[in-house]
């Protein structure tokens, strides 16, 4: 009881100094204290499974970034208007994991400390390379925060108002619309949006994705082929995210736009990227980036930082001394076919569907009609909380439950994670 007075006073003085637009998880929020691998503990030594954070993607506390980080800063730490190796070495790193259909060498860097300032500066870009202002994105895609970046964010909801210049076309998703051909019929939505803006004098820009459309609910897959071709095709730019799908969470490839084998102009990173430093950045095919970098400088304060680089480099040879792209892979399969086997005993999942450790748990009414049961779904994720498994739900229906742990998950944690969704569904639908 003292304990839960202590949620009920951490709750008000939240209320008392932040800002309402902060929203806590939970209906008894979670007050964490300690985080190991993909384990969470709260005040009162509860132990969790984090089935959410893609941030802390290589663990939590992982001592590899703990000692870089802090080496680095016991030594030294300034901006990009000095001459420093570690920003060097880290981008000469990072272009190898590009894939080798992509001429590495092409790909520029940029260093910001969030996401929402890569895609900033990558619309920008994408709006110097072309000339034009029309940009695409999808119908329940998330993006940032900036002015910029929260007007192509319809995730945000109806108060958000979305760009003048901007069409949202409905996600990928072959589950919800029951299209077999799904990289045709997205294909033919992005032609049919840009011969539209042109037609209303708008030049088209580019077209943004997260190339697992996370927030659209969860999209693996390997169908963005035809649609990129579109976008190059019409002059435009492609933006790929990798916000959420990079660093080897996919298991297949380290990026999420190099499983459907297309070539963004430019790439934008950031949460896994320093396992919770606070490190993003775009890489950009050099000619598309010159069109912006030679009329306009650019400083980002901690961008590009040496401390900032010291925790990406030791997150990029984590992921290959521990070998967690190939986990990924491995593990992520077995959970999926592990979950997937929940569809057996209850008839309220409609589809489990994943990618890596990157796995979308979609809840329906009826399997017939798939309609989407967002009021079972976010009853579920408080009976998962209560039997300590922690995640969130996304899709334009918010009936899909996103399962994305950090990649130490194991087939250890399987079980855990199996048993949790089985009793909150028997709970809640008997
Ligand atoms: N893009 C995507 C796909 C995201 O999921 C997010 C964060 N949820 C962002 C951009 C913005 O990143 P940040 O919160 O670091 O600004």
């Amino acid at each position: 009881a003292a304990l839960d007075e202590q949620t009920r006073r951490l709750t008000e003085r939240r209320q008392e100094v932040l800002g309402g637009s902060y929203r806590l998880f939970y209906r008894k929020p979670v007050h964490l204290v300690r985080g190991q691998g993909q384990y969470l503990w709260d005040a009162e030594g509860n132990k969790y499974l984090d089935m959410y954070n893609n941030v802390a993607s290589i663990g939590h506390a992982h001592p590899a970034v703990v000692d870089a980080v802090h080496g680095q800063m016991q030594q030294l730490n300034t901006h990009t208007r000095y001459l420093h190796e570690r920003i060097l070495d880290y981008t000469e790193e990072l272009r190898t994991t590009l894939p080798e259909y992509l001429t590495a060498g092409d790909y520029k860097a940029m260093y910001m400390c969030t996401g929402s300032e890569a895609n900033d500066l990558a619309i920008r870009v994408a709006k110097a390379y072309t000339g034009g202002t029309g940009l695409i994105a999808t119908a329940e895609a998330y993006h940032g925060t900036s002015e910029l970046t929260s007007s192509i964010s319809p995730a945000l909801g109806s108060g958000q108002p979305i760009g003048e210049h901007v069409w949202l076309l409905p996600a990928p998703d072959s589950y919800r619309t029951g299209v077999k051909d799904i990289g045709a019929w997205f294909a033919q939505k992005i032609r049919d949006a840009i011969a539209e803006m042109t037609s209303q004098g708008v030049t088209f820009a580019g077209f943004i994705a997260d190339s697992i459309f996370s927030s659209d609910g969860v999209l693996p897959g390997t169908y963005l082929k035809e649609a990129i071709d579109a976008v190059h095709e019409a002059g435009g730019v492609f933006i790929a995210d990798e916000v959420q799908p990079g660093f080897a969470r996919t298991g297949e490839e380290f990026w999420g736009f190099a499983c459907h084998g297309v070539s963004p102009d430019i790439i934008t990173m950031g949460k896994p990227m320093g396992n919770g430093i606070p490190v993003s950045g775009l890489l950009a095919r050099s000619e598309v980036l010159a069109s912006f970098s030679d009329t306009i400088p650019y400083f980002s304060t901690f961008g590009g930082n040496p401390v900032s680089m010291a925790a990406a480099q030791a997150v990029l040879e984590v992921i290959r001394c521990e070998g967690l792209q190939a986990h990924a892979l491995d593990v992520g399969a077995q959970a999926l076919d592990s979950f997937r086997q929940l569809a057996t005993a209850h008839e309220n999942v409609g589809d489990v569907r994943g990618s890596g450790l990157f796995i979308g748990f979609e809840l329906v009414r009826d399997r017939d009609t798939r309609e989407p049961a967002r009021d079972l779904a976010l009853a579920m994720l408080e009976e998962l909380r209560s039997r300590g498994v922690l995640t969130s739900v996304a899709g334009p229906h918010g009936n899909v439950l996103k399962l994305r742990p950090p990649l130490p998950f194991s087939e250890q944690d399987i079980p855990w994670a199996t048993q949790a969704l089985d009793e909150s569904l028997s709970v809640l639908t008997r």
